[in-house]
């Protein structure tokens, strides 16, 4: 029988195969702790089991993190990690520490097929999805690295918060993408509050609502243009689900709980995109869908090969302003890990 990663396994699938090999569902509750509360990376260390199971689990599957190829630490504190898996295929992750709290920033595939015009990621094409163990384990990777085992209470957690805003559009493996957040916010292990996750999407709006229905998380939308004729420019995918489509599932995610807000990701382009017109144009939008919204205004990060500058700072802030005034939160988002390439849109885990 070839062993199988048990990281990515269900909650029921654990179960299911324990069955199979003659346990009761209890031992699947305790192994899981084991995995996803205690942190353990061998089956030799889950001492509340006998010894005959251990063996039984050693010999039918695999426990183990992908391999750290590389980790940068930037100059405020970011963290990333080059990780490859068993096929050799490489992802970044990123740690973005705040003072008491921080999020994991992970990726959903190797590569991304969206071709987003300012996004290094889009230009690495599409190798394969994550699995959800894959998925999963990137952010082990960063627990193990912070000692963060076994899950802290909430008040003593540095890694508080996760954002599936990594490499690939998570929307494109979506079953993969629900089992693995299901799993990093069960109570009886990860236990990172869904509320504390955010989905970041360019925009795939018939998918949008049935995930955010089977994981309970947040919903971040990469809008980034207050129109149709500038997104198509910057975002190929626009042009099969224009804004109209996607503000519609936004708006319906909203229907079903009124408290929750929809975050929009807005990269400030110098000349493109962070005119006070366009800004008008911006509040004009979502005040004609009623959405309520936060807006996050992101520094672009220019990166060799990319024509895009940067807006200046008086520009952001009179966009800030003019959303501000509207009534939507905009921060200026501040550019975190750019000296060791790992702010969004910039990461890359292959050279070519
Ligand atoms: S912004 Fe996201 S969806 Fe677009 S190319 Fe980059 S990784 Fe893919």
């Amino acid at each position: 029988m070839q062993k199988q990663h048990i990281i990515g396994l269900s909650k029921e699938e654990l179960i299911a195969v324990l069955e199979n090999l003659g346990e009761k569902p209890f031992r699947a509750k305790q192994i899981w702790q084991w995995i996803y509360f205690k942190g353990a990376r061998t089956f030799d260390e889950m001492t509340n089991l006998s010894k005959e199971l251990r063996q039984k689990l050693n010999d039918c599957f695999i426990l183990s993190r992908p391999k750290i190829i590389s980790e940068q630490i930037s100059k405020d504190k970011t963290h990333k990690w080059l990780l490859e898996f068993d096929d050799g295929e490489r992802v970044e992750t990123v740690y973005i520490p705040e003072l008491d709290r921080g999020a994991v920033c992970i990726s959903s595939q190797v590569g991304c097929a969206m071709g987003c015009k300012f996004c290094l990621t889009g230009t690495q094409k599409l190798t394969r999805n994550l699995t959800a163990g894959e998925i999963v384990s990137q952010f082990m990777v960063a627990r193990d690295a912070y000692g963060e085992w076994p899950s802290p209470t909430l008040q003593t957690r540095y890694l508080s918060n996760i954002v599936m805003m990594g490499m690939g559009e998570p929307l494109q493996n979506e079953e993969n993408v629900i089992k693995a957040l299901n799993i990093l916010s069960d109570g009886d292990g990860i236990a990172i509050s869904r509320r504390r996750i955010t989905m970041s999407t360019c925009g795939i709006a018939p998918k949008i609502c049935s995930v955010l229905e089977k994981t309970g998380v947040r919903l971040a939308i990469s809008l980034h243009a207050p129109n149709n004729e500038i997104r198509n420019s910057l975002m190929p995918i626009n042009k099969v689900y224009p804004i109209e489509q996607i503000l519609a599932q936004a708006q319906k995610y909203q229907q079903k709980d009124g408290s929750r807000y929809v975050t929009f990701e807005y990269l400030m382009l110098d000349g493109i995109n962070d005119s006070p017109t366009q800004a008008k144009e911006l509040v004009a939008l979502l005040k004609k869908h009623k959405i309520r919204a936060t807006f996050n205004l992101i520094p672009f990060n220019p990166w060799a090969g990319s024509d895009f500058k940067p807006s200046t700072d008086q520009k952001v802030k009179a966009f800030a302003d003019i959303l501000n005034k509207a009534g939507f939160a905009a921060p200026v988002r501040t550019a975190r890990g750019g000296d060791i390439s790992a702010a969004c849109g910039q990461l890359k885990s292959k050279n070519k």
